[in-house]
């Protein structure tokens, strides 16, 4: 589902460049589930920027599904967005004006859905909030929001879930319920599953982990339940 070959990153940091991704090897089979873990700067959030085609490499070639999104103008790569990749962020990107359902439906419509609403209520209920519709972000807990997120993610059923972080702005009994749900999602709909994770016991549960430190990988697995450095 992902391959990267040689894949870096380099950017300009004042007058010199700064290498924040050396060159990365990496398969992630269809159905997977990957957990990138390291300290704070260490690139993980750049590595998932890559993936999603948001950014693009300084070297090396991205593979999505065998297409080759380093070869994609813009258009295509936002299309391919549209199409493969479903985002769930730390701070939920809600938004505040609407309520849970509409989060879930505008997009939707936007996208020419003739089904939007049917469709959205399904994915509230499949995330397991299905009375909380017309409550607006400020209303729903933290936990709650992600899942309004994780449906919103949903819309378009995705192949590809990528995930910066989705526990990290959550207590430790919300995120197991959220991570509880990506896994369950991930199950259920064979998606392939990247997260980016400080939380070690998160990274123990994903079927395969990358550790990323200066932007190098230092190990491809760890031993569950391994101790992190945050
Ligand atoms: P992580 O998600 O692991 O905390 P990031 O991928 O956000 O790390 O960042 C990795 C490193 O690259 C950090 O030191 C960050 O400051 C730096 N960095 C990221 N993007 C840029 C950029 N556009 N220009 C300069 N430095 C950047
Ligand atoms: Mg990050």
């Amino acid at each position: 589902m992902i391959a990267l070959r040689g894949v870096t990153k380099t950017v300009q940091s004042g007058s010199s460049p700064l290498t924040i991704l050396h060159p990365l090897t990496l398969d992630v089979p269809q159905g997977q589930s990957l957990a990138i873990i390291g300290p704070s700067g260490s690139g993980k959030s750049t590595l998932l920027g890559l993936i999603a085609g948001l950014d693009s490499p300084t070297a090396g070639n991205i593979l999505l599904d065998g297409v080759d999104i380093t070869a994609l103008d813009e258009d295509a790569l936002a299309r391919l967005r549209g199409e493969k990749i479903g985002f769930v962020f730390q701070f939920f990107h809600l938004v505040p004006s609407l309520t849970a359902i509409e989060n879930i439906q505008i997009p939707m419509e936007i996208a020419g859905r003739a089904d939007a609403a049917t469709r959205a209520q399904a994915l509230l209920d499949e995330v397991g909030l299905h009375d909380r519709g017309h409550h607006y972000p400020s209303q729903l807990s933290g936990g709650e929001q992600q899942r309004v997120a994780i449906a919103r993610a949903l819309a378009n059923d995705p192949p590809l879930i990528l995930a910066d972080e989705p526990t990290g702005n959550l207590d430790s009994t919300n995120g197991r319920h959220i991570l509880d749900l990506l896994l369950q999602v991930k199950e259920a709909r064979r998606v392939t599953l990247v997260m980016v994770t400080h939380d070690p016991s998160i990274a123990a549960i994903a079927d395969a982990r990358l550790v990323l430190r200066d932007g190098r990988q230092v190990s491809e697995d760890v031993a569950p339940g391994a101790v992190l450095a945050r």
